[in-house]
């Protein structure tokens, strides 16, 4: 929802990778913030980018529901009329059709309050991406500044499916570790004055791979892998360190905690193996917890998209390997929730887009610079999702 140009390129401040756009959703979280004013209600700023707003409708149960708003480090290659503006920067995960839904099902139910008693708390969320935002706002005081709900829900988009629902873990726990290995730096044409990273980072890479090839039980999920190697700029020198950035993704948070004793002790033997004089560092990021729906939430809202949608719209959900730090909020408050995913992908309309060359792949995954929500009938569902879910605990 950003219109205007942001200081890009966006880097850290020693311009080194991860990349991130952290708490940058300023024009966002205004756009938000009017939105609701045009509805006559009051936005809470919690942390720099979060907003809460609060309609208290008389007697009744406390219902949260969160959308998150941040966008990725992606340049827009859709081509479609509601394309991002900003070079670089996209709604490649789809918040934007979170922040819509939750702001259709604020004013649905602004405007119906006969039809529901209790307290709604709509909450927009920055930094998901990043797994920032949820703990920026209960930095700020979250928890002490909107009533204490009594369950939380919150939605995303995904390529394909209806709306789809799962007790249980849902979203896999997900870790990064920038992993820094030793070695001794030396003229190219010397290797018998150098411990050489390069290799050493090599064979790390390699025993990596028998983590979840060898040492997790069959049948147990889990991901390992490297997505950057980092060491040298030359031929004819052997540089004194490698960087390894690794992602983890897990749903059992025992298994979690393994594959990183793992990793430690793979790394530090592979190094006294090559002969480093340091020890490796290993430094984790972007840390998201289990998405662990709660039974009764979870039955009880499935129950209500059952009864609501036509047959067949609601159905049961495969657990996702992406991760989301969402549950970190209704976690602080120490109440149930339900996450459900909102296929956004409609064939025939999709057909008729590749047809008329709008778009050219096969339905593209979110983070794609393709990813192409269909605007109709995604976002109808989605708003009618969050209103039926909160009319499971408030309505009438
Ligand atoms: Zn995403
Ligand atoms: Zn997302």
């Amino acid at each position: 929802m950003d219109s205007s140009p942001l200081p890009l390129p966006l880097k850290t401040e020693d311009g080194s990778f991860p990349f991130t756009l952290e708490l940058e959703e300023h024009r966002t979280s205004e756009r938000i913030e009017a939105e609701l004013k045009d509805l006559g209600l009051e936005a809470h700023r919690i942390s720099k980018t979060g907003l809460v707003t609060v309609i208290e409708n008389g007697q009744g149960p406390t219902v949260l529901a969160r959308a998150d708003i941040d966008a990725l480090p992606v340049s827009d290659g859709t081509g479609l009329d509601y394309s991002s503006t900003i070079d670089g920067v996209m709604h490649a995960c789809g918040h934007d059709m979170h922040i819509t839904a939750l702001l259709g099902a604020v004013r649905r139910l602004n405007e119906n309050l006969d039809a529901w008693s209790g307290t709604y708390l709509a909450l927009f969320q920055p930094s998901e991406e990043d797994a920032a935002g949820a703990k920026a706002m209960l930095d700020d005081g979250l928890t002490s500044k909107i009533p204490k709900p009594d369950v939380a829900y919150a939605q995303h988009v995904m390529p394909t499916g209806t709306i789809n629902t799962k007790a249980g873990p849902v979203l896999s726990a997900g870790d990064s570790v920038k992993i820094t290995v030793h070695g001794r730096g030396a003229h190219g044409s010397m290797p018998h004055l150098s411990v050489g990273p390069v290799v050493l980072a090599a064979t790390i890479v390699l025993r990596l791979q028998t983590i979840v090839s060898r040492e997790v039980e069959p049948g147990e999920f889990a991901v390992v892998t490297v997505g950057a190697s980092n060491s040298g700029s030359t031929s004819n020198i052997t540089p004194d360190r490698a960087e390894l950035l690794l992602n983890l993704r897990t749903y059992d948070m025992g298994v979690r905690d393994r594959i990183i004793a793992s990793i430690g002790r793979i790394v530090k033997r592979e190094c006294q193996a090559a002969g480093s004089q340091k020890e490796p560092t290993f430094e984790y990021y972007d840390q998201f917890p289990l998405t662990d729906n709660d039974e009764e939430a979870n039955d009880a809202v499935t129950k209500a998209f059952e009864d609501y949608f036509d047959d067949g719209v609601a159905q049961s959900a495969e657990p996702a390997t992406a991760s989301e730090d969402f549950s970190e909020i209704p976690d602080a408050f120490e109440i149930p929730y339900a996450y459900w995913m909102i296929g956004s992908s409609d064939a025939d309309k999709y057909e008729k887009a590749v047809e008329a060359g709008i778009v050219n792949t096969d339905i593209p995954a979110n983070h794609s610079p393709q990813f192409a929500p269909v605007t109709d009938p995604t976002l109808e569902i989605a708003t009618k999702a969050q209103v039926v879910a909160a009319l499971s605990q408030l309505g009438r």
